[in-house]
Order: structure tokens, then C-alpha cells, then sequence
């Protein structure tokens, strides 16, 4: 038989590190199942400016890279596993890995979300060969070249600002005609010479032979279509899409309560199942950020304790 933990968290994005935290300095024992790398969506951020007490031009990685250091030193396990089954019914969690199985007596599901696709035909196709989800991760494969970023809120424009330091010239394409963005960030893009943007229009297909380099624009107003082709001497072109998340939920549809694909919680993060929480991005919430997600983590980890003292 498995060893029985107070608490499995998973997943290790900044709600689940925060969890894992606060759990281990609770003296919980405590286990933290990760699927692919530590970190979730913040790693892919260039630059995070607005988690409080964050150093100047900090990164997703470089905050990530603390907060685990951080977590570990309170005694907290981890595995790298991708959990495919759950019984949360029951005093004692059972969740089914691909590598092996897990049991405790309370759960912080901490599983975020992932870059949502336009999915139109031959997005998939030109992932890696043109189509990026991660300005930090592939901006600078487009020094010199024209870039191309789908979006209007907060991640679309503060990337397209990343990815101008690199290309030479940076369109934002938008289904409305006004960014979703906070000002202060629509102040900094609209401030950058080398940002042009494409309103009212959305990408329907992408083509190209064996590398991205023509895509078809929608006019939303009009319907009208046009193709953009790569400039003859590039080639290519970086298409970044920001379009938001989808939350990782499919193992607990039907077991948890959900708003949509989002887990519902109190403002405890207690879900409808007692010894089950859930926390950051994957949970129906306003507002989603590294800030909220860390508090949610918390919050959630402390509640664990309490339950745990009352059974
Ligand atoms: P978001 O705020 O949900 O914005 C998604 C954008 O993509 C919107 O402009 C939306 O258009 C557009 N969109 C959605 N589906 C589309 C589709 N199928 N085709 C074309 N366009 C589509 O997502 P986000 O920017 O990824 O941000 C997610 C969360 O992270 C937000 O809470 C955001 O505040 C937070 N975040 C914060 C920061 C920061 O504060 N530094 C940075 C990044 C992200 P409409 O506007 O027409 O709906």
C-alpha cells in the first residue's frame, strides 16, 4: 500500500507551490504531483510586473525557479506524474498516475490552464515551424523578421511588446476594434512605433510548405477575406497566439462541480467535496494572476489544515 499523505497537491504553478508552502510549513505531509515542469503558464511570461515585492524585469522562470527553492525547503515530496483518474469520495483520495498511485486524505487540485488555440486549419500543423503559444520561448527565432500576434487583453499586447524587441515589425490582430488590456499596458503599446495592429479581424487558416508562411484574415464587420503572405526574402513569419486559457478540468467533469470547464469554490476554495479544494487558474474566479493564484494556494492549504484537524 502507498504511503497515505495529508495532502496531494496537484499540480506546481504558482497556486500549487503556494499550497505546498503553507502545507509544509504546517508540518502537513505533504505531496506535490507535477505533470510536465514547475512553474505552469508563468514560465512561458517574459516578464512579470505586477506580483507585489517581484524584482525589476523579473521573469516567469526566475520568480518560479524562488518560489520552488522556497517550497522545498519546508520538507514538501514532488513526482512528476500526469494524473489520469480520481476517487475523491472517501476519507482517503485515491488519484491513479501514469507511473503510480496516490493517496491522501485531502486533495488541492492546483492544475491551471493552457494556451487556448484558434484552431483553425493548420494552426497545429505550423506549431514550431511558425505558430508560437511562447513569446519567451521562441520571440527571438524572429529577430529581423514580421511577427504577427492574435489577441487584445493583457497577454496578447504585453507579449507583442516582448516580441518587438526582437522583430522588426509587430501586428496585432484583434476580432474588435478597442484592446481588452489594462491602460497602463495599452499606453505602452500604442507608445511602440514598431506595433501596428489589424482590427476587426481573425485569423481562419494558416498554410505554407513546411514552415508558416501565408495565413487568411477574416474582416469580422465584413466578412471579406484577404491573404498575407510572407515577405519573399524572409519567407516566414511568427504567428503568436494569446487568446487565453482553457482550464486543465477533464479528470474531475462530473465529480466536482464546474462553471464550464472551471471548478466552483468558496471563497474558502472548499469544492462540493469535503477534503477536496481547488486553487489558481483552473477555479471559477474574476481575476487570474500569479498574485491571486498564490493566495488561492494558501488560502487553500490553511483550510486543508483545518480540515484535517476536524476529522
Ligand atoms: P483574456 O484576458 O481572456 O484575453 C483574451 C483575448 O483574446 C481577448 O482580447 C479576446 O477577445 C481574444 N480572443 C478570445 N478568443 C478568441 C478567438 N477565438 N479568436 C480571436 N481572439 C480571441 O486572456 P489573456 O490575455 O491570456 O489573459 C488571461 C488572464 O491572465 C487575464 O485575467 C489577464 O488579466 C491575466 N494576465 C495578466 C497579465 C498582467 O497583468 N501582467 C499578463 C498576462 C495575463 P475579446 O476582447 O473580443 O474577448
Amino acid at each position: 500500500m502507498s504511503k497515505i499523505y495529508d495532502v496531494i497537491i496537484i499540480g506546481a504553478g504558482p497556486a500549487g507551490l503556494s499550497a505546498a508552502l503553507y502545507a509544509g510549513r504546517s508540518r502537513l505531509s505533504t505531496l506535490v504531483v507535477e505533470k510536465e515542469i514547475d512553474g505552469g503558464q508563468i514560465v512561458i511570461t517574459s516578464e512579470i510586473e505586477n506580483y507585489p515585492g517581484g524584482l525589476e524585469h523579473e521573469t516567469g522562470s526566475s520568480l518560479v525557479e524562488r518560489m520552488v527553492k522556497q517550497a522545498e525547503r519546508f520538507g514538501t515530496e514532488k513526482v512528476y506524474d500526469s494524473i489520469t483518474e480520481v476517487s475523491l469520495n472517501g476519507d482517503v483520495k485515491v488519484l491513479k498516475g501514469l507511473k503510480a498511485e496516490y493517496r491522501g486524505r485531502a486533495v488541492i487540485v492546483a492544475t491551471g490552464a493552457q494556451p487556448r488555440p484558434i484552431g483553425c486549419p493548420g494552426e497545429r500543423e505550423f506549431i514550431g515551424k511558425g505558430v508560437s503559444y511562447c513569446a519567451t520561448c521562441d520571440a527571438a527565432f524572429f529577430e529581423d523578421f514580421e511577427a504577427y500576434v492574435v489577441g487584445g487583453g493583457d497577454a496578447a499586447v504585453e507579449e507583442a511588446i516582448y516580441i518587438s524587441g526582437f522583430a522588426r515589425k509587430v501586428t496585432i490582430i484583434h476580432r474588435r476594434d478597442e484592446l481588452r488590456a489594462v491602460k497602463s499596458i495599452q499606453e505602452k503599446v500604442f507608445a511602440n512605433p514598431k506595433i501596428d495592429y489589424m482590427w476587426n479581424s481573425v485569423v481562419t487558416e494558416l498554410g505554407g510548405d513546411g514552415i508558416l508562411s501565408s495565413m487568411v484574415v477574416q474582416d469580422t464587420k465584413t466578412g471579406e477575406t484577404r491573404v498575407i503572405e510572407a515577405d519573399k526574402e524572409d519567407g516566414t513569419f511568427g504567428l503568436f497566439v494569446f487568446i487565453g486559457f482553457d482550464p486543465h478540468s477533464e479528470i474531475f467533469v462530473g465529480k466536482l462541480d464546474m462553471d464550464g470547464r472551471y471548478v466552483i469554490t468558496d471563497e474558502n476554495m472548499k469544492t462540493n467535496i469535503p477534503g477536496v479544494f481547488a486553487a489558481g487558474d483552473v477555479r471559477s474566479k474574476s481575476l487570474r494572476q500569479v498574485v491571486t493564484a498564490a493566495a488561492d494556494g494558501a488560502i487553500a492549504a490553511t483550510q486543508v489544515e483545518h480540515y484535517l484537524r476536524s476529522m
